[in-house]
């Protein structure tokens, strides 16, 4: 892969000589590690201390992917961790389409076997040919990246409504498949690892107690919190309540309460006596017979897990993380780590707008198999065993991610 590795370092190496990357505050303070192809971190520990002199290192190194610390030191490039002092931590969120719970069903998957070379789709990790041992590729698909941003629409409600964070918010595609979020303000800096923790619990619904928010039995009667002056998941939950009963969702309310149908709709005939109850009374109304409690904590239960927002904990409450410098490449893809402004955030497709390699180059590559995928905004694919001449950026999609080599080496 010399050759192809080569070809991408002079694509990476054009991109930013002409590009200005100003994307990290208090610069000088950050802890960076770089990749090289097909190593996302080779190296930690590295620091800069200004803007010039990091963009001049992008320029001349050029370094497959970069990384920088959430956590802001005072001796950055110090090794190890303890002598670099630390000083605060932004927050970060990071949305990956490979964690989202339709992952499976919405991306793409290629399997390869590593002996005889064989391929398919799905996600197969015996070869149907030779039984031996497969990689398997994912790819990303509109659809992925959607319900990618559908959860950092999630966060962003819940950071500005319930947790009151509306400073220092910056948001970025990751450059391949998902959305990060950065919270950068005095305020948060200050937060300890387990206030950090707390958050996450929260934002996650992570061992969220209904009688911690308002929802509690008391003999035959169940308590819920009040509808006009409650915030928070008790809000959330006891609307979602309502909401069901409102539109009669039998099917909901008999799957996710474990309660049969017919009791249900029954039970709906009083639908109006019913949402009275909850939002003038504050109890959750009796199911006929003994399940009332179990109906209504289970369907809690299911809300809680339908609006938990689906982060990658990890990234949220390690301090000592690093994360991709916004609006630098991504070395399995050659596509920026692309900034959004929140205004833009509805409307931004990153397989349309996150392109900064040139369009009007033209490239010879040797396709193995790949899906239909989009780049730029134009479809290209699906690919088996093929010789193509592709837009210079949409030959490096290929290339970094693996799938296709410089044409004249097969
Ligand atoms: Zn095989």
């Amino acid at each position: 892969m010399v050759g192809e590795q080569e070809f991408l370092h002079t694509q990476f190496q054009n991109y930013y000589k002409n590009a200005r990357i100003e994307s990290v505050p208090d610069i000088h303070t950050r802890e960076f590690g770089i990749g090289e192809f097909g190593k996302k971190i080779v190296k930690r520990h590295l620091s800069f201390s200004n803007q010039n002199e990091f963009n001049a290192f992008l320029e001349t190194v050029v370094p497959f992917y970069i990384s920088y610390s959430t956590a802001l030191y005072q001796y950055p490039g110090k090794f190890p961790m303890e002598a670099k002092k630390y000083v605060a931590a932004d927050l970060v969120y990071e949305f990956d389409a490979g964690d989202m719970p339709r992952a499976d069903q919405l991306m793409k998957f290629f399997w390869k076997c590593s002996e005889c070379q064989e391929s398919g789709k799905g996600m197969r990790k015996a070869c149907t040919n030779c039984g031996g041992k497969t990689s398997v590729q994912k790819w990303i698909t509109k659809e992925i990246l959607e319900e990618t941003k559908k959860e950092t629409f999630r966060l962003l409600a819940v950071l500005e409504n319930e947790l009151g964070i509306r400073e220092g918010i910056s948001i970025n595609f990751s450059g391949n498949a998902g959305y990060h979020v950065h919270v950068r303000n005095s305020t948060i800096r200050e937060l300890s690892p387990e206030a950090r923790i707390e958050i996450v619990d929260y934002l996650s619904g992570m061992n969220l107690m209904p009688e911690s928010h308002g929802f509690y039995a008391e003999g035959k009667r169940i308590h819920a919190p009040d509808t006009q002056t409650s915030v928070g998941w008790n809000k959330r939950i006891v609307e979602k309540l309502l909401e069901l009963l409102e539109k009669e969702n039998v099917e909901e309310l008999a799957t996710y309460g474990h309660a049969p149908v017919t009791k249900v709709k029954n039970f709906l005939k009083n639908k109006d006596a019913h949402i009275t109850t909850i939002t003038e009374q504050k109890m959750l109304p009796p199911l006929p017979g003994k399940s009332s409690e179990q109906f209504w904590f289970s369907l809690i239960e299911r809300i809680v897990e339908q609006q938990a927002i689906k982060l990658d904990r990890q990234v949220s409450t390690d301090i000592k993380k690093i994360l991709r410098v916004p609006d630098t490449i991504h070395g399995s893809t050659g596509l920026p780590a692309q900034t959004v402004d929140r205004e833009s955030l509805k409307s931004y497709n990153p397989l349309t707008e996150a392109v900064v390699l040139p369009a009007d180059e033209s490239v010879g590559v040797f396709i193995d198999s790949a899906p239909q995928c989009i780049v730029g905004g134009q479809r290209f694919g699906p690919y088996d065993q093929s010789h193509e001449e592709l837009p210079l950026f949409a030959a490096v999609y290929l290339v970094a991610r693996g799938a296709a080599v410089l044409d004249g080496k097969t």
